[in-house]
C-alpha cells in the first residue's frame, strides 16, 4: 500500500476546513506529539496536526485524504496504554480530537451520558461530582485523569466498575460515527433518528461492533452515548494477602463465580504482587528484599476487593461473606498455602486514598527506570495464574523486575493480566530485550489461547492472524467498506 506525504496544498486544504489556528505542520508542534506515545516502542512524527471541533469538519478532512490517500489516526487522549496509539510509518494527519469536549447531556432517569470523544475522565468525573453526584462515569480507575472516556471504552478497558458490570466495552450504548467513505453512521437504537439511545444492538444486525477495538482504523466516533451507574456512599476495600497466584486466582474465583449477590458488590477485584508497589518510586529507592514488604504488611500476592453497598449494613455484610470465603478457601484441599492466607488490614487513610478516583496511582510509574510499557492480555480468570508465572519468568530471565497486574472482568469471567514492564528507555539494549519477551511471551500466550488486548502491529497482530486467517479476510472486508482507501491509522492490526 503507497501513501501520499502531504504537503504545502494539502495543509491549505485542511486550513480551508478548520481554520488556520487547528491545522498546522510546525515541526516542534508535530514532534510534541511524539512524546504522548509513551506506550508505543515505535512510533513516527505526524506531517500535519489537525484539531477539528465539528463532525461535519472531519468528514470533509476525510473525503479530502481518502481522495488524495493521506493516512489519517485519530486520538482522543492520546495516552492508551499498549500500543494502541502511536502513529507508525507512513505517519500522514493526526487528528486530535480533544477541542471536541462537550458534555452533552446526563441522563439520570435512562443511565446514560451522552458526551464528545475529547471529554476527559478528570473533565467528566469532576462534573458529574458537582452535579450529579449520585451517579457516576465508568472512568478507567488508574488512567491518567486526561485521557478520554471514549478511548478507554473503544479500547475496550477496564473501569471502577468493570468487576461487577463487564468490561469496559459493554458501556456503549450509540455513537455517531464519521465513515471515510463520506458519511455519518448512527449505530444502535441511535439508528432511528427518532430513537434515544437506549439499546445498543440497533435496528437489526448490529454495525457497532466492527468498531469496537478497531483502533481508530474504520471512522471516527464523535459522539457517544455510554452508561453511568449510581455511585452509592457506602464503599470499603477489602484486601486478603497470600504467597502464591494460584492462591489468588481460585480464591477469588470462590468469590466471582457467585455471580449474584457479593459478587456485585465487589465493584473493581484488582491485585497483584510485591514488586507492583516499587514501580510508583524512584529505582534508587526501592528495596530489592522481600523482607521490606513483608515488615510493612504486604504479601507476596495479594487481591483487592473494593465494595460498593447501599448501605451499611450490605457493606459490612460483604466484608463478613468475602472473610468467611476466604477461611473457607483456607481449610479447602484447593488452598496451596493456608498459612500465608492472611487478610490486610488496612489504615483508613489507606482505603480513602485507594477510594479516591480518578486515583491517578498509574502516573509514576515511569520513574522507575524511565520507560514503562503495559502489555495487557485477556485469559479466562482460571488460567490468569498460569499467565503470571509464565509471563514473570519471562521477565525475570531477561534481568526486568516481575511486576504483574491482575483484575476481575465480570466476575471472574475473564482476567485482565497487565505485566507492567519498566525498563532503562536511554538503552538501546533494553528496547531489544523488551521485543524479545513480547515476543517469546505471546508465542506461549497464542498457544494457549489467550488474548492481546491491543495487539501491536509487529508481534502480537501477526501472530494472532496468522491462526486466524477467516476472520482476517472478513476483517479487510469490513474495513474496506468504511475506508476504501485504506487512509485510517494504517498499519494497525494489519490492516493494511
Ligand atoms: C499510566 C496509565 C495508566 C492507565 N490505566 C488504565 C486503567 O486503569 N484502565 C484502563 O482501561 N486503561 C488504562 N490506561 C489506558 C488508557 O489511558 C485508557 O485506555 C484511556 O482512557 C485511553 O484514552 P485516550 O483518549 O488516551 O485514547 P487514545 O490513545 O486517544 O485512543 C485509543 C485508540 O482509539 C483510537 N481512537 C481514539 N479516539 C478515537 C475516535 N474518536 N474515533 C475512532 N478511534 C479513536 C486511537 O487511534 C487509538 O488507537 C492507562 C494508561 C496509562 C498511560
Amino acid at each position: 500500500m503507497s501513501y501520499k506525504k502531504p504537503d504545502n496544498k494539502d495543509l491549505e486544504a485542511m486550513i480551508g476546513i478548520v481554520g488556520k489556528n487547528y491545522a498546522t505542520a510546525n515541526d516542534a508542534i508535530c514532534a510534541s506529539y511524539l512524546s504522548k506515545s509513551v506506550m508505543g516502542l515505535e512510533s513516527q512524527i505526524p506531517d500535519i496536526v489537525i484539531r477539528p471541533k465539528y463532525p461535519e469538519e472531519i468528514r470533509k478532512i476525510l473525503v479530502y485524504c481518502s481522495q488524495e490517500k493521506i493516512p489519517v489516526s485519530p486520538i482522543s487522549g492520546g495516552l492508551s496504554g499498549g500500543f494502541a496509539c502511536p502513529l507508525i510509518r507512513p505517519g500522514g494527519v493526526v487528528l486530535d480530537l480533544s477541542r471536541m469536549d462537550r458534555i452533552i447531556e446526563i441522563d439520570t432517569e435512562n443511565r446514560i451520558a451522552i458526551i464528545e470523544p475529547g471529554v476527559t475522565l478528570g473533565q467528566l468525573w469532576a462534573y458529574m461530582h458537582k452535579h450529579t453526584p449520585e451517579y457516576c462515569p465508568p472512568i478507567p480507575d488508574g488512567a491518567p485523569p486526561s485521557s478520554t472516556v471514549m478511548g478507554d471504552a473503544i479500547d475496550r478497558g477496564f473501569s471502577l466498575v468493570t468487576s461487577s458490570m463487564g468490561p469496559q466495552g459493554d458501556i456503549f450504548m450509540a455513537a455517531e460515527v464519521v465513515i471515510p467513505r463520506g458519511d455519518i453512521l448512527y449505530t444502535g437504537s441511535w439508528a432511528l433518528p427518532t430513537a434515544k439511545p437506549f439499546y445498543k444492538y440497533g435496528i437489526g444486525p448490529d454495525l457497532w461492533s466492527t468498531l469496537m477495538g478497531s483502533q481508530g482504523t474504520m471512522g471516527v466516533i464523535t459522539k457517544v452515548a455510554i452508561k453511568i451507574f449510581p455511585h452509592p456512599e457506602h464503599k470499603t476495600v477489602v484486601v486478603w494477602g497470600m504467597s502464591n497466584p494460584q492462591d489468588m486466582q481460585n480464591l477469588t474465583w470462590q468469590i466471582g463465580n457467585q455471580e449474584f449477590g457479593i459478587a456485585h458488590h465487589c465493584v473493581m477485584v484488582q491485585g497483584g504482587n510485591y514488586p507492583l508497589v516499587m514501580t510508583r518510586w524512584p529505582k534508587e529507592k526501592v528495596p530489592h528484599d522481600y523482607e521490606f514488604y513483608k515488615e510493612i504488611g504486604f504479601s507476596r500476592w495479594w487481591m483487592n476487593f473494593e465494595v460498593w453497598a447501599q448501605t451499611q449494613e450490605e457493606l459490612e455484610y460483604t466484608e463478613k461473606r468475602i472473610d468467611e470465603f476466604a477461611k473457607k478457601f483456607m481449610e479447602s484441599k484447593e488452598c496451596k498455602d493456608p498459612k500465608a492466607i492472611i487478610k490486610q488490614e488496612l489504615h483508613p487513610k489507606q482505603i480513602a486514598s485507594r477510594l479516591k478516583k480518578p486515583n491517578k496511582i498509574a502516573i509514576p510509574y515511569g520513574y522507575w527506570e524511565a520507560g514503562f510499557l503495559f502489555i495487557t492480555w485477556y485469559t479466562p480468570w482460571k488460567d490468569c495464574a498460569e499467565f503470571a508465572e509464565m509471563y514473570n519468568k519471562v521477565l525475570e530471565d531477561h534481568g526486568i523486575a516481575p511486576v504483574m497486574w491482575i483484575a476481575s472482568i465480570e466476575r471472574c469471567r475473564q482476567a485482565i493480566c497487565m505485566p507492567i514492564i519498566c525498563f532503562d528507555s536511554t538503552k538501546q539494549e533494553d528496547f531489544e530485550k523488551v521485543q524479545e519477551i513480547n515476543r517469546i511471551t505471546t508465542e506461549y500466550s497464542i498457544k494457549r489461547g489467550w488474548l492481546n488486548y491491543r495487539p501491536d502491529p509487529y508481534i502480537h497482530a501477526p501472530m494472532m492472524y496468522s491462526q486466524a486467517g477467516t476472520y482476517l479476510k472478513y476483517l479487510r472486508e469490513v474495513k474496506k467498506m468504511f475506508d476504501p482507501n485504506f487512509i485510517m491509522h494504517p498499519g494497525r492490526l494489519m490492516l493494511p
